[in-house]
């Protein structure tokens, strides 16, 4: 039988995953370490999601080293590959740590990014969320962040010479700011990048300020929100609600990225953010309605950072569930809970959402919105 003229693609969410992701761990004692990921992909299996209808896992294939050239220097994939023979030392200043294997598993992080982008644009999904990857600090000739090779700039570089896409848009709401791919596209007026980050006067890496919008032609194609320490759900959906679909429609885009990365939540241990799981399920939401009304469905999620296990575990199981209409049972499986103890120490949330309502940020936020209204949604 032939499917319907207008059928949507099955599945409907492919989970872009696989235990290969989890070598890119720099050790139990670094942020980034492989229990986030494997907490993570526990849930979705215990509440149902990865087997529920419409949801499809794939894993990840190894980029090859020539992938890396659309946006890498050849010294510094060198740097990276002899570092990671003798596997100690940093790959940056003193927070991304060589380790044996790295030059491998940063190539499967690519090459998973890379599988992303050719299910959506092929057609043989409607949306892909990869929860371990979205290393948005990578830089063309350095290592920065916890972030080896930038796995979404190679994505963007393919959409645009694989497939010929002529308007990208790139929303990221990771609390640090998004260096590596808002100035890698800084002057590219085919990418729209959107970056909510914690202000750089704060927190790491001490850019993405208002101000910043782009460069030559691509001047207003770039906007950098800045919000202030402390800042919760209400300051985020006033800020996103104001700002992201009005910029989102005048742009058009042929697809939407999001980085869904989960250390501006109240529970993460490296920012001062104040976010709960309803900020990232109502940019999820928000995102999926204007990629229905603009671009086809098409949509690729990734995790990015994100450091209390339990938070990035109930975070983006919530994002996985939005994604494909799967309906999570209210409290966490007790199964889930009693590895959780084991894996961390510690005990595990019994439900999947909070609250942190205190927010007196608003007045400021209402300024910066006020801001890119004149400067740049309007003009
Ligand atoms: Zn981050």
């Amino acid at each position: 039988m032939q499917p319907e003229p207008d059928a949507k693609p099955t599945p409907q969410l492919t989970l872009l995953y696989g235990p290969t992701l989890l070598a890119y761990d720099f050790g139990p004692e670094h942020p980034f370490n492989a229990t986030r990921g494997r907490l993570t992909v526990e849930l979705m299996r215990e509440t149902g999601l990865l087997d529920a209808p419409g949801v499809k896992v794939v894993p990840p294939v190894e980029a090859d080293r020539d992938d890396l050239f659309v946006f890498h220097t050849k010294e510094f994939v060198d740097f990276v590959q002899n570092a990671c023979v003798k596997g100690y030392g940093y790959l940056d200043g003193g927070d991304t740590p060589a380790f044996e294997g790295c030059y491998d598993a940063a190539l499967t992080v690519v090459g998973g990014s890379m599988r992303a982008i050719d299910l959506v644009m092929t057609g043989q999904t409607r949306y892909v969320f990869m929860p371990v990857g979205g290393l948005h600090h990578g830089h063309p000739s350095r290592a920065s962040g916890f972030c080896i090779f930038n796995d979404i700039a190679i994505a963007i570089k393919r959409l645009q010479q694989q497939y010929g896409v002529k308007r990208i848009a790139y929303i990221d709401m990771d609390a640090h700011h998004g260096d590596g791919v808002v100035y890698g596209f800084y002057d590219d007026p085919s990418v729209l990048t959107i970056d909510f980050h914690e202000d750089g006067r704060y927190l790491f890496p001490g850019t993405g300020e208002l101000h910043e919008t782009g460069r030559g032609n691509a001047v207003g194609t770039k906007i950098n929100i800045p919000m202030p320490p402390f800042s919760s759900d209400q300051s985020f959906f006033y800020v996103f609600d104001e700002v992201v679909p009005a910029a989102i429609r005048s742009f058009k885009p042929e697809i939407i990225l999001l980085v869904c990365g989960v250390d501006g939540h109240g529970g993460d241990p490296l920012t001062d953010m104040n976010y709960s799981t309803a900020s990232y399920l109502h940019a999820v939401t928000r995102l999926r309605e204007l990629a229905a009304e603009l671009c086809q469905d098409r949509l690729v999620v990734w995790g990015a950072g994100g450091y209390d296990p339990a938070t990035c575990a109930r975070c983006w199981t919530g994002v996985g569930a939005a994604l494909a209409d799967y309906n999570l049972p209210d409290f966490l499986p007790e199964n889930w809970r009693q590895h959780f103890l084991k894996m961390t120490g510690e005990e595990a949330p019994v439900g999947l959402h909070e609250n942190y309502t205190s927010d007196n940020t608003f007045p400021r936020v209402e300024k910066m919105v006020g801001w890119l209204k004149m400067k740049v949604l309007e003009v």
